[in-house]
């Protein structure tokens, strides 16, 4: 129920949302959630996640704050680190060097404190063992970056998250869609939003936007990522429809960052519209690096081992979206099936396996068909290509490349010559886009002019200048909750009750 004044209003309850609400809150705000989807659906896209966090941390020590380890696990993993130095090499490298530098500093330098705060708020961290570990000469050797996940994945993230929230006097209400910001020459002071069907005028000292991109939306889709976006499949949430960016755009903010790219990857062809919670991101097929791609003209489009699958993942599903009818077929041996991520093993796939190229090739017509004499050609000539005196390891960019194709794979290429062979269909499916409002480093809205709109926020997918072309996996969540927390400090300390 909305009920009488709120210091802070904040709009959207992701990750990002619910970090800002905590954060507004611990300073000393009444804070209430408006979520655009219904209870059961509550979360957006935080919730489809694997819960995996990019995060500064130099050590096992750094892992031990975050979560429990016992003697056995870490004598066990090589966990590595991920310094400050190798964050930003990967956030440039990945962005060409785009990313706004106040917001790559404030996302690194803060990424574990901001972890140690959430673990304040009761969520909780595990080793992420599963998919950013391969065992390697008897010890787990996690690659890429990607230590620790949310315990019990998005799910358990968001149900930490609200929580949190409930046990804090938080409130939350559902099915209530921010439309407008109520706004005059002084600013901000709240939001008019669509609850249960009704207008609703919601008077509030701040307002925190934090309801996430365009991606749910074809029709911005097309106009901001370009023609034939309108074909990809959603990951995640429906909701994210851009009103979060059009409501700030209204009353003056700036537009910022990278309109058109998005982090969009491979994901199973059959796949609904948009994203199913009970399947979250099994749809994806992430182990690429290990198989080749080819579409349907029967040819590999791309370097599948360009570089480990957090770095690469993430653009492959525009690849995908520009080959002819959309799709990608990943062909893997039995040399490799067993490094395949558990996403591989859902009842909703697309699979297709046989014990010749050639019978592969019959069985993937019936779903989506390949040039089969083009196909049967790029596969005995990437057998031939492949360098089989260099060492092959999974854990590392082995380097163990092919030579003299047109796209040569540059890691970890082994000859397709194992039986039975297994192929899965692809397509696009967008994840969340990177264009957006513009901040300041206290997560205020800038006007055209570069001003802050006086009691305005905004966090998470819907504000631009972090990601442009690419994307570190794991940096999404970790990003939302570094900004969130800074806007809801912020709205929090605007409201001034704590000072
Ligand atoms: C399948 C999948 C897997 C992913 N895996 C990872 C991962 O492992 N690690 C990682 O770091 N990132 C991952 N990501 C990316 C990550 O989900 C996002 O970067 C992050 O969750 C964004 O958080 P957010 O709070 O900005 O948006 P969201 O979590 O999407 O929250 C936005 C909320 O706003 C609500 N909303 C929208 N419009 C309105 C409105 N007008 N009024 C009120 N509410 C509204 C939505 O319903 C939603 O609840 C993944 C994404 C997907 C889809």
């Amino acid at each position: 129920m909305i009920s009488g004044e709120y210091d802070v209003v904040v709009v959207g309850a992701g990750n990002a949302g619910m970090c800002a609400a905590l954060a507004a809150q611990e300073n000393g705000a009444r804070v209430l959630v408006l979520e655009a989807a219904p209870f059961d659906e509550r979360g957006g896209n935080s919730r489809y996640t694997a819960g995996a966090l990019r995060f500064v941390y130099n050590g096992v020590n750094d892992l031990l704050k975050l979560c429990d380890l016992s003697e056995t696990e870490i004598a066990t993993s090589d966990f590595g680190t991920y310094t400050q130095d190798k964050y930003y090499d990967d956030l440039g490298r990945l962005t060409d060097y785009k990313s706004n530098p106040d917001m790559a500093e404030q996302l690194i330098t803060l990424s574990q404190e901001t972890l140690l705060w959430m673990r304040s708020k009761g969520i909780r961290f595990a080793p992420m063992y599963s998919r950013q570990a391969f065992k390697h000469e008897g010890k787990f050797v996690f690659w890429g970056g990607l230590a620790l996940e949310a315990w019990g994945g998005g799910p358990g993230l968001v149900e930490g998250l609200f929580k949190s929230a409930e046990d804090r006097g938080i409130e939350v209400a559902y099915e209530a869609r921010g439309e407008h910001l109520i706004h005059d020459d002084d600013g901000v002071h709240g939001v008019v939003a669509t609850v249960e069907g009704k207008t609703t005028q919601i008077r509030a000292k701040a307002v925190v936007l934090a309801c996430g991109g365009f991606e749910a939306n074809a029709e911005m889709r097309t106009r901001y990522l370009g023609p034939g976006w309108d074909l990809a499949k959603v990951r995640g949430t429906r909701f994210n429809t851009g009103n979060g960016i059009k409501m700030a755009l209204e009353i003056g903010a700036m537009s910022y960052g990278n309109w058109s790219g998005c982090h969009a990857v491979g994901w199973d062809y059959n796949a609904p519209e948009f994203g199913d919670l009970a399947v979250g991101d099994n749809f994806q097929k992430h182990s690429y690096p290990f198989a080749i791609m080819v579409n349907a003209d029967g040819v590999r489009f791309c370097d599948e081992g360009a570089d480990f699958r957090n770095y690469t993942y993430a653009k492959y599903g525009r690849e995908i979206l520009s080959q002819p009818h959309q799709f990608a077929w990943q062909i893997f041996d039995q040399q490799v099936v067993h490094l395949q991520r558990d996403e591989y093993r859902i009842r909703q796939i697309t699979k297709v396996t046989a014990d010749t190229i050639e019978g592969l090739a019959d069985k993937m017509a019936e779903y989506a068909p390949v040039d089969k004499a083009a196909f049967l050609k790029t596969v005995s000539e990437y057998n031939a290509a492949v360098q089989r005196d260099i060492p092959y390891n999974p854990t590392v960019k082995d380097g163990r490349t092919t030579k003299g194709l047109a796209i040569d794979k540059t890691n970890w290429a082994l000859p397709l010559e194992k039986p039975p062979y297994e192929a899965f269909c692809t397509t696009c499916g967008v994840t969340f886009t990177f264009g957006g409002v513009r901040i300041d480093t206290d997560g205020r809205v800038l006007d055209t002019a570069q001003k802050p709109i006086a009691g305005l926020y905004a966090a998470g997918e819907l504000v631009g200048g972090l990601f442009y072309h690419n994307y570190p996996g794991g940096t999404g969540l970790v990003s939302g909750s570094v900004f969130g927390k800074i806007a809801g400090t912020s709205a929090g300390k605007q409201v001034g009750r704590n000072t």
